[in-house]
């Protein structure tokens, strides 16, 4: 699937450059472009993609902080400039543009719903969402802005492909090394995912193309991505658990969004090389993925690579309804309210020492 990435804010950028390096590097040809946006020139700098900074008049290239309503009215107030720089970078041999952000932030978190409204305004091709949650041990002013946010991208984008920031780190990693070591999976898995629907080499009927991923997004809402890999026998037939099993753990315990298992729709990818992917191991997995979602339309593909592994790639479409995504909302709620009494009771407090003053 050709694309075309924007990433807005600092952890935007950053995956949307890891995405297009390893594209690059592994000679896919299916990200097109990549463009960072962002309020804060320091993060740009650090970006080796096109990038452009936007709301110099309000904050002066320092950035929003963690104010994603000022992020919000930033990118609206400069909407017609980003769209004017996006204007010939956005080409039509695209299938679909990612605007790509974490949504804990500021910048990305407000300014990442408000580009896809005005993408969707202007382009037919499909306008994603590629959204990182913060992790657990972020603050509560982290998980309030991405509620805020998931709703509205997910309201405003045609699907918003999720992934948890706890989900793909390993535990033995810094915050910093982790979010490195976290762009390059993500960089890694979703690029898999759009180079299979590109590479058209070994074409058989079985290969999967951009259609089936268009067609599982389709719905909207959230969508998550799972990923795992194994060491493949020479012998096809030989194979059949290890596909099985590597289906099972992309969805189990290798997935973006942990237990978010129910969904409307399902793409099951196997890439590897064609004389090792076991046909009856597919059917298997594609039939038990079918059982486990509870979806009704699970489509399969194969994604023919040179490789001695084996690897599966989950996508699924309409998570939305995953006790996961609710108990997210719910996080997000009580930290938004939280939030609300705090400043409450500041200005309660503003106000008594006034009062205390006067008397
Ligand atoms: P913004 O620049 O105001 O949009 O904010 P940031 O992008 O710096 O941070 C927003 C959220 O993204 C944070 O709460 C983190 O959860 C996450 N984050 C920041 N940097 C990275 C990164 O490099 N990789 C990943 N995976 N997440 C990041």
């Amino acid at each position: 699937m050709k694309v075309v990435l924007i990433g807005v804010g600092q952890a935007g950028g950053k995956i949307a450059q890891a995405l297009a390096e390893f594209d690059y590097d592994r000679g896919f040809e299916a990200v097109q472009g990549a463009f960072a946006v962002n309020t804060a020139r320091a993060d740009l700098q650090n970006i080796d993609i096109d990038t452009m900074l936007i709301g110099q008049d309000r904050v002066k290239g320092h950035g929003v902080g963690g104010d994603n309503e000022l992020g919000a009215e930033i990118m609206q107030a400069e909407a017609t400039e980003v769209m004017d720089e996006l204007d010939g970078r956005v080409t039509s041999q695209a299938d679909a543009v990612f605007v790509v952000a974490g949504l804990g932030g500021g910048t990305g978190s407000g300014g990442a719903p408000m580009l896809a409204r005005e993408l969707k305004r202007v382009y037919t091709m499909p306008i994603y969402g590629l959204a990182v949650l913060p992790g657990r041990d972020e603050g509560a002013i982290y998980q309030a802005n991405a509620g805020r946010s998931l709703k509205t991208f997910t309201r405003e984008a045609d699907s918003v492909l999720v992934i948890d920031n706890d989900a793909w780190k390993t535990s033995d990693e810094s915050i910093e090394e982790g979010f490195s070591a976290i762009n390059d999976r993500i960089a890694e898995r979703v690029g898999l995912l759009l180079a299979a629907g590109e590479i058209v080499e070994g074409v058989g009927e079985s290969v999967v193309d951009s259609s089936e991923i268009i067609n599982t997004l389709k719905n909207g809402g959230i969508a998550s991505l799972g990923y795992a890999s194994a060491l493949a026998d020479e012998d096809a037939g030989e194979n059949i658990n290890a596909i099985t099993s590597t289906a099972r753990k992309a969805l189990l315990t290798g997935t973006s969004l942990p237990q978010a298992v129910e969904a409307d729709k399902a793409l099951l990818v196997i890439a590897g090389h064609p004389d090792r992917i076991a046909r009856k191991g597919v059917e298997r997995a594609r039939k038990w993925l079918e059982e486990e979602t509870g979806s009704l339309e699970v489509r399969g593909g194969d994604f023919p690579l040179s490789s001695d592994r084996i690897a599966a790639l989950v996508l699924l479409g309409g998570v939305e309804r995953s006790q996961r995504v609710q108990e997210f909302m719910d996080r997000a709620r009580e930290a938004s309210q939280q939030q609300e009494e705090s400043t409450e009771s500041a200005r309660d407090a503003f106000q008594n020492d006034e009062l205390d003053d006067l008397m």
